[in-house]
């Protein structure tokens, strides 16, 4: 430690120690103020929030850390937090896999069934959303290419469709591809947080055009966004939920 940060260090201890002591007469500066809350709030169950598998900062320029950071960490946090809540009262949307609860929300209350749909659909699009990204991108290979050429028309077209699909989205909304059981793939929209998982479908990729999900760093710039996400695109996941799918095995 270079003498000055320990002069720093030494100070700081001093002051506080000085303020610790002082005479509630000179009491007089403001406050010190409170410290930043955690960014994610404890985890108070059944629900988590699942950390990202790598750095903020591991999809930039694509996609910058404070946009992730804010994302994951606040935007996420609170579908999580808010699922907790209702499962005090309601157990049973903690304790059930969540593609099944989607799957099935007109069995729900009416006092639940909006705020369930919302924040469910939220938690199980934005866990998707976080796996199906990576550092370094690759791309699809064996029999997710030939399924992506037979059912998407081959990489230029898929990635083009679903672009301008994600880019037709009004307002607040995801693109996804969806997978039928047999396998076929489909580029579908939703609006909110909804999930195709709602209509008894699977989810193999998707991706986010919320504008928070890149308004810090694209602005309007939707289309420069959905353009430039297809590099963080983690197509080694993205076949293992290929597979899992087709198996029957893939969650959310
Ligand atoms: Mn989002």
């Amino acid at each position: 430690m270079s003498s000055l940060s320990r002069r720093h260090l030494f100070g700081a201890a001093a002051g506080v120690i000085a303020a610790a002591a002082a005479p509630r007469v000179f009491a007089q500066a403001p406050a010190a103020p409170a410290p930043a809350p955690a960014a994610a709030p404890a985890p108070t169950g059944p629900f988590t929030l699942p950390p990202l598998t790598y750095p903020f900062n591991a999809l930039e320029p694509h996609i910058d850390a404070k946009t992730m950071e804010i994302h994951h960490d606040r935007h996420h946090a609170a579908y999580v937090a808010n699922l907790n809540t209702i499962a005090k009262a309601n157990p049973q949307i903690g304790t059930s896999a969540v593609q099944d609860v989607l799957g099935n929300l007109n069995a729900l209350n009416d006092d639940i069934k909006f705020a369930v749909r919302n924040n469910l659909g939220g938690h199980a699009n934005h866990t998707m959303f976080w796996e199906i990204m990576a550092p370094g991108g690759g791309k699809p290979e064996g029999e997710l290419q030939t399924a992506i050429d037979k059912d998407l028309g081959g990489m230029d077209k898929f990635q083009t469709d679903f672009n301008a699909a994600g880019g037709r989205q009004f307002g607040s909304g995801w693109v996804f591809v969806t997978i039928a059981k047999e396998g076929k793939l489909a580029i579908e929209t939703k609006p909110n947080q909804d999930s195709p998982i709602m209509d008894g479908k699977r989810v193999l990729l998707g991706n986010d055009v919320w504008e928070h999900a890149y308004y810090l760093m694209y602005q309007n710039r939707r289309a420069d966004y959905l353009k430039a996400w297809w590099n963080t695109v983690n197509w080694s996941k993205v076949a293992e939920r290929y597979a899992a799918a087709k198996a029957g095995t893939l969650g959310v």
